[in-house]
């Protein structure tokens, strides 16, 4: 069984929870895609604990988790996350952790021209999370950066720095008059934090591929959702990557496979962290109650969260992207208490009602329509069953399914492990 874990709206909607919740069924978890910008939160009975690189089956004895050629790697930060684990008594070695040859290194000087950038570009900021992910993908296409696998190779690695830190110099010291970068400093780093993963890095593409010729089942764990991928998503206060379950195969390391299962995350009501439109937003009291309500700062950054009632249009459109089969609606307790919840039904784009998801300046200029269900008031967070609900909290699950044409099959009620059903 092959199945991607995917964002239906602008990330955060709980993948992490899901994929460590579902891992149980699984043998091996590969993050497909990203780098150190997601902040996946899963809370179980080993504590709680929030994963920006590794794959969030770490936290399972027994389930092999991989970091895809898909992704971009921080080895800096890879080092600190794994010590934080190993303290916390989480078993990490080359059995359980592997990391893909080809995965791009994200070195300290795309960290540096992320930033460098947004301050730059001040009030007008993307918003990024500034850990460098948006220019190391840029050095990917550019076929400038190193990968994993490069660490075999050390001596090949310091030959071509030189040439590469001209070249970025030219941007870092020449442009932005940034102190200038040294290749020896990048050579050190890389010593330091790249070096002790030498046991880790392999050819996962054929480790996978034996491993399903054999019969094993893999979760494909995405990072951000579909509204922030970078060909189908806001851009450009999209993610540098594409986050939709299309490209897991890709991403993972084997094109060739085919995905039996798309299973996509979809939170109650919306959030957004960082820039860009968001229609549904909620701006005041009401915003500020959501965002209390839903525990609303972003797990990577802190950063506090838009927040806005669900968004039928962006839902039903990240659903269509994702080619999702089944929903995991996630985060239906925060809900619990509104008098009335609002729903944004529709845009208004250029005088005119629509239920489809718009882009560029259309979506920049979108106004919300607002519809306002009735509440149920009450805790709902120990029901196991749809039946243990409340009325109008079914009547929100259907209503929400009906609109965005796909079956909720898992609704979670809990940041827990066991906090959820299955409809
Ligand atoms: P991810 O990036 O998609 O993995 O999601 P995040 O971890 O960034 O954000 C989801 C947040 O909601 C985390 O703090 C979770 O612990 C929490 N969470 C997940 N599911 C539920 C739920 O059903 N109810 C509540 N109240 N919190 C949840
Ligand atoms: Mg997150």
């Amino acid at each position: 069984m092959l199945t991607a874990i995917a964002g239906i709206n602008w990330g955060d909607e709980g993948k992490g929870r899901m994929v460590d919740l579902l891992s149980k069924n699984y043998d091996i978890v590969v993050r497909y895609q990203g780098g150190n910008n997601a902040g996946h939160t899963v809370i179980n009975d080993r504590g709680k604990f929030i994963l920006n690189l590794l794959p969030s089956g770490i936290l399972r004895e027994g389930t092999i988790n991989i970091l895809g050629p898909g992704m971009v790697i921080d080895v800096e930060h890879l080092y600190n996350e794994v010590e934080k684990l190993r303290k916390a008594g989480i078993v990490i070695t080359p059995e359980n952790l592997k990391i893909s040859d080809r995965a791009t290194i994200c070195m300290p000087y795309h960290k540096l021209l992320d930033i460098l950038e947004e301050d730059r570009l001040g009030d007008a900021k993307f918003g990024s999370t500034r850990r460098g992910i948006a220019p190391v993908y840029a050095d990917k296409y550019m076929k400038k950066a190193f990968r994993m696998g490069d660490l075999l190779h050390f001596e090949a690695i310091k030959k071509k720095l030189p040439s590469v830190i001209e070249w970025k110099n030219l941007t870092v010291h020449g442009g932005y008059k940034a102190e200038e970068l040294k290749a020896g400093d990048m050579a050190l780093w890389l010593e330091n934090y790249g070096l002790p993963f030498k046991d880790y890095i392999c050819d996962t593409t054929q480790y996978l591929n034996n491993a399903i010729d054999e019969g094993k089942s893999v979760i494909f764990e995405a990072q951000l959702g579909a509204l922030r991928d970078i060909d189908f998503g806001i851009y450009p206060y999209t993610s540098s990557s594409s986050t939709i379950a299309a490209y897991a195969p890709i991403g993972a390391g084997i094109p060739s496979r085919k995905l039996d299962c798309t299973i996509g995350i979809m939170k109650a009501y919306s959030s957004c962290v960082g820039e860009g439109p968001f229609t549904c937003e909620l701006f005041g009291k009401e915003g500020d109650e959501l965002r209390e309500a839903g525990g609303e700062y972003g797990a990577a950054t802190g950063r506090p969260r838009r927040v806005g009632g669900f968004d039928v249009p962006a839902s039903r459109y990240g659903v269509t992207v994702q080619g999702a089969d089944e929903i995991a609606l996630t985060k239906l307790d925060v809900l619990s208490y509104l008098n009335t919840i609002p729903v944004c039904v529709a845009y208004n784009v250029d005088g005119k009602q629509t239920e489809a998801f718009p882009s560029g300046e259309a979506l920049a200029d979108a106004k919300p329509v607002y519809e306002y269900l009735e509440g149920w008031k009450s805790d709902i967070s120990g029901c196991r069953s749809f039946g243990d609900l409340p009325e109008k909290a079914k009547e929100y699950i259907l209503y929400i399914q009906k609109k965005v044409g796909c079956r909720i099959k898992y609704v979670s009620v809990g940041a827990g492990r066991d906090e959820y059903f299955v409809l």
